[in-house]
């Protein structure tokens, strides 16, 4: 058996039990290692989507141009798309982003457009703005725009959401995802609530990001929007991929939590992860320390990406100290 492509090979992660990180519980947690995909992050699976999705409706022509904003892994799973079909890459990022992410894109044939991360979403040097300024400039050129796309959310109906509810038999009872554009916790937990509405969903949020108050009270407050480090998680807009009616609780985590634990899932798990992944994990416990959880529970935790992304950041002893995040 082989793949005629490497990106037939996206999707069907393993599930892995979280068992040191973990603590006294008599439930079972359980972790969706994403990096598992072949460019390593959870976003291959929207990127996929949303190419076969503009295809179909004549939006990208052969030989065109895909441009995005994207943080590193939605371009990675874009470039693995364009180069088995063709396709050229331009993709705009933030300055906060690890310097290999942008290497990584750079390797695999993608042209990269670094912005300021601190300027409003509004402001024209903003990589939203500058995406969205090349994609009206560039000929025969589509702007896949995972923030506002449904085919994102899609992406998780039809493969995340079932491999996990296939994955524990059904038996899975709490499912736990970061919230970026919201696609990854929108899809997969419209998904698992259709085929059992009883399943509890806990979205994670950074401090410093809109999400949490917006869902607590409806209200965008722009005075939450604090700079923050993490990536991937958080917003300072609220996205269409995003829908909080299949959201039962946001929790928020911080940069230092995060980065700690995500060193921890790697030496006392074996799992190589991003730093959004210890956030995940680092918000998934403070809800199982409010909600202890009986011998019947299995709990899902989504682990985005992998930590080959963060080995100058996270995985640097020196850099986690200048930041105040080790002894
Ligand atoms: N973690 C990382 C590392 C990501 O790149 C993203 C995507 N922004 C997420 C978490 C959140 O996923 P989603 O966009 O589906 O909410």
């Amino acid at each position: 058996m082989y793949y005629n492509s490497v990106i037939q090979a996206v999707g069907n992660t393993p599930l892995v039990k979280l068992q040191k990180v973990v603590g006294e519980t008599k439930g079972t947690l359980l972790a969706k290692v994403e990096y598992f995909n072949p460019g390593q992050s959870i976003k291959d699976r929207i990127a996929i989507k949303m190419i076969d999705d503009a295809e179909k409706k004549g939006l990208l022509k052969p030989g065109g141009t895909i441009i995005e904003g994207t943080s590193g892994n939605t371009g990675m799973g874009l470039a693995l798309v364009a180069i088995e079909r063709g396709y050229k890459c331009i993709f705009t990022t933030t300055d906060k982003q690890s310097k290999s992410k942008v290497d990584i894109l750079r390797a695999l044939g993608a042209e990269v457009i670094v912005c300021p991360t601190n300027v409003e979403a509004e402001h024209p040097d903003s990589y939203y703005s500058v995406s969205k300024r090349l994609a009206e400039e560039t000929p025969n050129s589509y702007y896949p725009n995972q923030y506002d796309n449904q085919s994102n959310t899609q992406a998780h109906y039809e493969s995340t959401g079932p491999e996990l509810w296939e994955q524990t038999e059904g038996k899975i009872t709490h499912f736990i995802a970061g919230m970026g554009t919201g696609g990854t916790i929108t899809g997969t937990s419209k998904f698992l609530k259709e085929k059992n509405p009883d399943i509890k969903v806990i979205g994670i949020d950074s401090v410093g990001s809109v999400y949490k108050k917006y869902f607590e009270t409806g209200e965008f407050d722009e005075n939450e929007i604090k700079p923050y480090m993490t990536e991937g998680i958080g917003e300072d807009i609220i996205p269409e991929a995003i829908n909080f009616d299949y959201v039962d609780e946001v929790i928020q985590v911080n940069d230092k939590d995060s980065a700690v634990m995500t060193r921890d899932l790697a030496s006392k798990e074996g799992l190589f992860v991003g730093w959004s992944c210890g956030a995940a994990v680092v918000g998934a416990l403070e809800y199982v320390r409010n909600n202890p959880l009986t011998e019947n529970d299995v709990v899902v935790i989504i682990l985005p990406d992998s930590g080959t992304r963060y080995i100058s950041k996270i995985y640097n002893d020196e850099w986690m100290k200048e930041q105040g995040f080790l002894d």
